[in-house]
């Protein structure tokens, strides 16, 4: 007798909460796609203090607005966090340095941007990749991809496994915000940058920097401090520019006078 135990597809869309991700969720709704999981994976700074690596406000948004909507609607939504944080990977010791020799024994330090970014690879995408193991059998994933991105859909016809539903209703990034906008669920974190990301990120905006700055000032502080300690192998924050943290730090509070003295005369 032959068993034969078919799996049936199930549908997954990694949310990170940005137009996007969110657009696309809001497009499965609208349109009757199947979705099965909203997936979403938050970056710590530090998992012990419970700081989140991610804007405070987009987190918030994410949590108390867009979760619930999407939970009304019957989706399932996860939010989870890796075994690691910034934090810990930063002072991690390196055992086998790749490139450098010099580096046994010293701490990584400040991780580098895009592919090459520790915390991309240890505390997003593993995550997710972890959670996702655990669904088994097929399953097809939506991703966040418009119309006006041609390279970036050229690579996704080449993955299997992978949709985009912005695609297949024909919309740019611009109409993803408005379709955000329309449901309320435009993240606050655009009032600060365009780019959606860790805080701590040497590609991080002014404002969002400002943004720790004075919601959370103690872990500004310290993470100003990391520039400072011994021992480390990628000691600056931003290897590409020749501003250091200390610098940005007080261009922030020069930022910070002016807002306080304009609120005066106002
Ligand atoms: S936003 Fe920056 S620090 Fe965060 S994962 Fe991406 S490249 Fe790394």
């Amino acid at each position: 007798m032959r068993i034969c135990v078919i799996f049936s597809m199930k549908y997954v869309c990694c949310w990170s909460g940005g137009k996007d991700s969110t657009a696309s969720i809001i497009l499965a709704h609208e349109h009757g796609e199947p979705l099965d999981l909203i997936l979403s994976s938050e970056v710590m700074y530090d998992k012990a203090r419970g700081i989140s690596g991610e804007n405070p406000a987009h987190m918030q948004f994410m949590r108390e607005v867009a979760k619930p909507l999407f939970e009304k609607w019957g989706y399932q939504v996860e939010i989870v966090r890796g075994n690691t944080d910034y934090l810990e990977r930063f002072h991690r010791k390196i055992e086998r340095p790749v490139k450098y020799p010099e580096h046994k024994g010293m701490e990584f330090g400040f991780p580098l941007c895009g592919d090459g970014c520790y915390v991309k690879r240890d505390c997003k995408v593993r995550p997710t990749d972890d959670r996702l193991s655990e669904i088994g059998g097929e399953y097809c994933q939506y991703v966040g991809i418009c119309v006006d991105e041609p390279d970036r859909l050229a690579s996704l016809h080449e993955t299997e496994g992978k949709i985009s539903l912005l695609e297949r209703y024909g919309y740019t990034e611009e109409m993803a915000m408005e379709k955000c906008r329309e449901y309320g669920l435009l993240s606050p974190a655009y009032q600060f940058s365009r780019r959606q990301g860790c805080w701590f990120c040497p590609n991080a905006k002014r404002l969002e920097l400002l943004e720790i700055k004075k919601r959370y000032p103690d872990v500004w502080k310290e993470f100003v401090g990391l520039e400072t300690l011994p021992n480390i192998a990628n000691a600056k924050w931003n290897c590409y520019k020749k501003q250091t943290l200390q610098e940005i730090d007080e261009m922030l509070e020069w930022d910070i006078r002016q807002m306080s003295i304009f609120d005066m005369f106002s």
